[in-house]
């Protein structure tokens, strides 16, 4: 990570550090989730991964206040909810098959230039710290628009991606924010196969509930602390 995107970090753990923490959900204070917001959290639906990936997991269904958290997560730069949404995927991986690495789909050129930092690079580098995996940066993002705001055929396309590094007879994990068609976790997985990657597997904070599809066992319970 670049200096700049070092200080800027420490800088915004500082400011989480003297704000008081709002529930995103309803705004009250002193709680990062509260346990009426929390219990509308459903976990993410059922859906097969798209290919070539060979298995993938996501923490809730991108509806309600996972929204709000992902945003406040990714455009807000609230740390606190980085590290929030890094230990829910921390703890999604503990049924993933065994994987070598953790990369991080790359935000695109244009949203790294805004926000001064890739906040994908932040969210990958925490979870790999919390599971004790290896992270590099294994993909990177040919110049383009945004995956946001394209239509669903643009989104399915996925980003030009391409693989860097050595990741030769490697399983790689893939962490995103949210997936919505996939198209961008399966555009990852055909680059890092092609370069001679063994298996990629992926992770997201949130999956969008698709038509006909059925959530997952009951209401997710919370394990939130106000750390
Ligand atoms: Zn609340």
């Amino acid at each position: 990570m670049a200096k700049r995107d070092h200080v800027r970090n420490v800088f915004g753990d500082l400011l989480d550090a003297v704000s008081p923490a709002r529930c995103p959900g309803c705004g009250h204070l002193g709680v990062l989730v509260c346990d009426t917001c929390a219990a509308t959290l459903a976990p993410a639906p059922v859906v097969a991964p798209p290919p070539p990936l060979a298995w993938w997991t996501a923490c809730f269904a991108y509806q309600g206040v996972a929204r709000e958290l992902v945003a406040r997560a990714k455009y807000r730069a609230e740390r606190r909810f980085l590290t929030l949404l890094a230990r829910e995927l921390a703890v999604a991986l503990e049924r993933a098959p065994p994987f070598d690495r953790v990369t991080w789909a790359p935000a695109s050129a244009q949203r790294i230039r805004a926000q001064g930092v890739d906040h994908g690079e932040v969210l990958a580098r925490t979870v790999a710290g919390l599971v004790g995996t290896r992270v590099a940066p294994c993909l990177v993002r040919a110049p383009g628009a945004a995956q946001t705001g394209r239509d669903a055929s643009a989104r399915r396309a996925g980003p030009g991606l391409r693989a860097v590094g050595p990741v030769s007879g490697v399983v790689i994990l893939v962490v995103d924010d949210v997936a919505t068609t996939g198209g961008t976790l399966a555009a990852g997985a055909r680059a890092l196969l092609q370069a001679g990657a063994s298996e990629v597997l992926a992770a997201t904070i949130a999956l969008t509930p698709g038509p006909g599809t059925r959530s997952r066992g009951p209401a997710y319970t919370p394990g939130y602390s106000d750390r």
